[in-house]
Formats: structure tokens, sequence, C-alpha cells
């Protein structure tokens, strides 16, 4: 036998292995259970760990991975059935690939199958052969004229040189405009020379076009493979292999793209690593930057977090020694700057339809020179309320505890008439004409979102061309990255958007930044609200004045003399982040605690708070974990069904770990049907 032994979890005296012959494997299938299953391998298949192979399964066909190899069964031998065929169409996995899902299906408390086989495109899931096609080529080294093109300024070279060897967590803290994607790219050139995969990840879909663009151009020879859900199958089927097969130098990805099995790979990047979109919010519920840093530790390589408003938990990271912080201080462009930031104290310039007298004037003087403004406001659709005045009726959705959201007819006329529309549950309605409780015709629309804005916008200043831009407006990706490429080149005067604006585009002509109802976050009981809002607001101004012209903010404002905003105004980052540390630390929030949160959804509340309450008396927590006493979520009700959760936290990450093992055992193998119920570790969504 010229088998080379692998470690496995249970092998045991090699005396007591069977012979090849009748070698038993245990698989990992996409089943609702924590086990693997034992299979046999008929004599002449010879699958190894991390094969694909068909089996049976009841009365299906299912695709499985092995995950261990020549094993002593623990069923008896009658029992064991062989597995059907091995799927060699597509590369083996690799041993650290099966190390980063059985962390990942730990860490994160979901089945080693569910996690193992959810990280395959989908056509590998299913049980029909891949169509051959072998495409032989290795990732091509960056011509020199590559060097030649992309000169950087002291301080990226200085951040270049330093990102080196084996495995060290970088957080690149680069303020806006100071020319991250160059150091990028720079990282990515030197992973080529070598003959590597580099791995970069970005937070939107909207934002790959962009980067795919950029990469393209500086590596035309380099085999580019993109990864993300709007992919068709075909698409993502030849991407992943071109990266399994270590063919594709580059992989361009968002939070998906980190499962991807990679041999080569010799550097990460996560490009926005404050961004909530990395973290998945269904199944397997992890974080993609966090998941990259442990994956760049398996790997023995670099890992570059880059950011201009880090996220507390990295931030700490740093200061406690585990991240080496890289500073980009300066905007790369010649002579640009940092824009300047001013509030508008609305006590003293009220708003008339949402807008100060100062922000229109300076809206004005942009039009007149013919640069562009931009106007955030973080709430999309015409207006988030719709009530009756006469009897203080307003309009709500059936199935959850939210208002309805009115928006009007749309340009391309899928909606001709305006709906109320749920913004949690998807639910649409007509517009009531009269008040149902009280037969009132009069029905107001209070508040405003980015259709009432570019209504009035566009009223006010009739020659102006304005452009919204919002998921309603940008439902197909390809349509919203012609618009981003028309605003780049000079086409709409004002821009009205959503956060959908705030991310990672570059807008030369722009130098006006307003926002217009940035008070409400600031009063939100969510303690990750300040930091969302530092770095919203630091993301969106930072699209003002990327060239030589100076750009300028103005944050319409109650509370002008909020720390935040000081902070927002000395492009201080460090001193908010100083200040949301002591007050985290204080109150005994992350990161000085780890938490996890049980979460369940049932008809009724009762239900969702008893089922709470059972699983944590079903487990002993240690002294080190605390167990906070279930609570209803703000927002009860969600698409028909009432919504609680239980927080856990403690200091001591492993002593929560355990806890968390023995209560999700607990679920899986005894929750009752009537309730739908998740853990999540390292929550940042409580809603
Ligand atoms: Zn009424
Ligand atoms: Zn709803």
């Amino acid at each position: 036998m010229r088998m080379k032994r692998l470690p496995t979890a249970l092998s045991t005296n090699p005396k007591s292995l069977p012979d090849r012959g009748n070698s038993c494997i245990r698989v990992a299938l996409d089943v609702p259970l924590s086990k693997l299953f034992e299979y046999s391998l008929p004599e002449e298949i010879d699958a190894r760990i991390g094969d694909r192979v068909a089996v049976r399964f009841g009365a299906q066909q299912k695709i499985g991975v092995v995950i261990e190899e020549r094993v002593v069964p623990e069923l008896p031998a009658a029992r064991i059935k062989s597995i059907s065929a091995l799927r060699d169409d597509a590369p083996r996995l690799p041993a650290d690939w099966i190390a980063l899902m059985r962390f990942l299906s730990g860490y994160y408390q979901r089945p080693l199958g569910e996690t193992v086989i959810g990280a395959l495109p989908p056509r590998l899931r299913s049980t029909k052969p891949l169509p051959r096609k072998v495409l032989k080529e290795e990732p091509h080294a960056p011509g020199a004229r590559f060097f030649a093109r992309h000169r950087l300024t002291e301080a990226q070279t200085g951040v270049v040189e330093r990102v080196t060897g084996g495995f060290n967590a970088f957080l690149l803290h680069g303020v806006t405009g100071s020319g991250k994607t160059e150091v990028y790219l720079h990282l990515v050139a030197k992973t080529l020379e070598r003959g590597m995969q580099a791995l970069i990840l970005v937070p939107e879909i909207s934002l790959t076009p962009q980067l795919e663009a950029r990469f393209r151009e500086a590596f035309p020879e380099a085999r580019l493979a993109l990864m993300h859900s709007g992919l068709e199958d075909i698409e993502r089927t030849s991407a992943w292999l071109a990266a399994a097969r270590g063919e594709a130098g580059i992989v361009l990805g968002t939070r998906l793209a980190v499962l991807a099995p990679l041999p080569k790979l010799a550097l990460i990047v996560v490009d926005e690593e404050h961004d909530a979109s990395f973290k998945q919010q269904e199944g397997l519920r992890y974080s993609a930057r966090d998941a990259a840093v442990y994956r760049a530790k398996l790997a023995g390589c670099p890992v570059v977090l880059g950011t201009a408003t880090p996220s507390l938990e990295t931030w700490h990271n740093w200061i406690l020694g585990r991240y080496e912080r890289l500073e980009l201080p300066e905007r790369a462009s010649p002579g640009a700057r940092l824009p300047v930031v001013r509030m508008v104290d609305l006590r003293e310039d009220p708003a008339e339809q949402g807008f100060c007298k100062k922000t229109l004037q300076e809206i004005e003087k942009r039009l007149t020179r013919g640069e562009q403004s931009l106007i955030f406001i973080n709430r999309r659709g015409y207006a988030p309320v719709l009530a009756c005045e006469a009897c203080g009726w307003t309009a709500g959705c059936g199935r959850c505890t939210a208002r309805m959201v009115l928006h009007a007819a749309d340009a391309a006329r899928t909606n001709p008439n305006g709906s109320l529309r749920c913004h949690h549950c998807g639910a649409e309605g007509a517009i009531p004409r009269a008040c149902p409780t009280c037969g009132n015709v009069d029905l107001k629309a209070m508040g405003r979102g980015t259709q009432r804005v570019e209504e009035t916008l566009a009223a006010r200043f009739p020659g102006a061309r304005v452009v919204r831009i919002d998921r309603d407006s940008a439902r197909r990706r390809a349509e919203l990255s012609r618009t981003l490429e028309g605003i780049r080149r000079g086409e709409g005067d004002i821009l009205v958007g959503t956060q959908l604006l705030a991310k990672g585009h570059d807008f030369p002509a722009l130098t006006l930044v307003g926002v217009l109802n940035a008070d409400t976050a600031l009063v939100s009981t969510d303690y990750r609200a300040p930091e969302r809002l530092f770095a919203v607001l630091a993301q969106v101004s930072g699209r003002a004045g990327r060239r030589e012209r100076p750009g300028e903010v103005l944050i319409q404002t109650r509370y002008p003399r909020h720390p935040l905003f000081a902070a927002l105004e000395r492009h201080d980052f460090a001193g908010f982040a100083q200040a949301q540390l002591a007050e985290r630390k204080a109150a005994g929030f992350p990161p000085f605690v780890f938490e996890a949160s049980l979460r369940a959804e049932a008809p009724k509340l009762e239900t969702a708070m008893a089922f709470l309450k059972n699983a944590a008396a079903s487990v002993r927590a240690p002294d080190e974990v605390r167990v906070f006493d279930p609570v209803p979520h703000l927002l009860t009700r969600r698409a028909g069904l009432e919504r609680a959760q239980l927080v856990m936290q403690s200091t001591s990450r492993p002593a929560l770990q355990e806890f968390l093992t023995l209560l999700s055992e607990n679920l899986f193998t005894a929750a009752p049907r009537a309730v739908r119920w998740h853990l999540d570790v390292d929550p940042i969504e409580f809603d």
C-alpha cells in the first residue's frame, strides 16, 4: 500500500484498518444534522479527502465531500452502502479549504455538511457531471508596462513594501481618495510575479465592475475570476473552477469569494473592511472579513483590511497589537485635499421641504460652475409615512410592526399609480383614496425619501439634470453601472442617493455633498449606530473634491455641537474611535465582550419566547457566560411572524464557544416545529 496516511480525527491503530478494498470514508452531506456519513469505497475507486462523491442517501442521490478517509466504521458492515461514483470533474478540495470549512462550521454553529456543500457553486452540488473542458493556464506575471504606468506616492510605496512574507494582518487605514486601490494593484502585481493567487473581497456587487475594469486594465494578461451572487450558474462555476485550479491569478468578489478554494493563495485584500455586508445574514452567518483573516493564517500569507473608517473590532485589534496599522493620511491625486465639513444648524436655518437655505445656495453655485452636487438621504421611496391628520391613522403593514412607505410612480412606469410598500417584508398595496378609519380624503405624506427630494430639487432647479440612485432606480446591476459611469463622465448635475452612492465611487466633477437626515441615527438605541453613521458620513463626504477642485460637505442638523460631528469636521477617526471604545468598554459591549444571539420566530410571540426560555434552561451556563433574558425584537412582527431573541455574552471566547456548541446540539435535535430559529455568532444586526 503506497497510500500516504493523512491525519484524520478518527484514524486509529494502523493494524486495525480494513483493507484498501473495503475501506470506509466519512462524507459531508447537505442535511440538517451535524454528523458525517459513512460509505464504503468499491475496489476500483480511490476517493480521498476533498473529493466529491455521488452517494445514495435515503431514496435520493446526493453529492457529498469526503472529509475523513480510511476510518474504522462505527456502523455494522452490512449497513454501510458503497458510494455511487467519484466526481473528479473538478479539482480535489485542498486540505486548507477543508480546515476553513471545519472552522466556520464550528465557530458559527452550523452543520459541517451544510457548510461544505453550501460553499460550492450550485453546479458542483448537482449530481450531474460537469461538461469536460480543461483549460490549463498559469497565472500570468504583470509586464514591465504595469510598473511604468502605475507610479506610487511615497506613502503608498511605504505600504506596499511593508506587506510581505507570511501571515500578518494589516489594517490599511487610508483616508477617502488616498489611493488604496493603487496599493492593492501593486500588491497583486507582486503576487502575480511569484505565480501565486490574490483574493480581493469587496462589499457590494455594484463596486465590482469599477474594480474589475481597473484590474483588467492593469493586468491584461492575467486571468481574473469574478465571484458574486449575481452571476449566472455557468459563469459562477467557471470562475470557481479557475480559482480552484490555480489558473486565476486574481479572484475578485463579494463575501462568498472567501469560500473559494485557492491552491496558490498568497494575498488577501478586504476592501471597505468595516462594511456590514461582509456578514452573511442567513444560513452560515459568517463574517467574510473574519474568515479572511483566519484563511490568511491557514495559508501563511498577509491579509490587508483596507478602509477609511475601520470597524471598531479591527481598530481594537490594532490597539491590542494583533494587527499592524499602515496609514495613508493624505489624498493621492495632486492638489486634492480632504473636503471641508460644515454643520448647517437647523434651528437657525430651518429646512423647507427638507432643505436649508444654505444648502440650496451652495447647490446653485455648483450649477453655475458646472460642478456636481450629491444629496444624501438614507431613505428610499417618496415618504416614510402616510397619515390622516383628522384621526391619527397611519398606513401600517399587516404582516409587520412597521409603517408602509409611500412610493410615487416611477419613470420606468413599473409602478404607474404609486404604491405603499413595506421595506421589511416586501408587501405592496395600493394607496388608499381616503382614510380607512374616518373617511377623510386628505391623506398626508409625512417626511421624505429620495423620490420626494428628487421632486423638490427638480422643481427648484428646473434646468438641472437631477439623477436619483437607490435600489428602486437601479433595479438591474447593468443599469446601475451605466448610470454611475455616466456620472463619472459628468452626466447629471445633482445626484440624489442612498448609501448605494456613498461607497467607493470616484466622481471627478463632484464638489458638494449635502446630508439631509443624519440626526435620526444619533438617537438610535443600537450601540453600533454611531459607528455606522460616522462611517457612512465619512464615506459620502469622501466623494467630494477628489481632484484639484476643493470639496465641501454640509450636514443639516439640530445638534451641530455633537461630538460625532465634531470628529467628522476634524477628519479625526482616531478620536472618534477612542471615545466610542471607551463607551463600549464602560457598557460591556463588543469588542470588550464576545456576543452571540439566539433568535426565534413563531406565529405567536409566546411560542418564540417560551422556546428561548427553554433553550436557555437546557444548558447550564458556566460562570464566564452571561445569558440575558429573552426579549422581543424592536420590530417584533415581520412577514407575519413574531420575533424574539436571547443575547449571550462572555469575556472568554472559548467559554462562549463551548456553551454555544452544547446549546446548538440541543436545538438541532429538539427544537419544536412551530419555531424557526437560528444562532448568530458575533451578530451585528439587532432589528
Ligand atoms: Zn382618519
Ligand atoms: Zn411588512
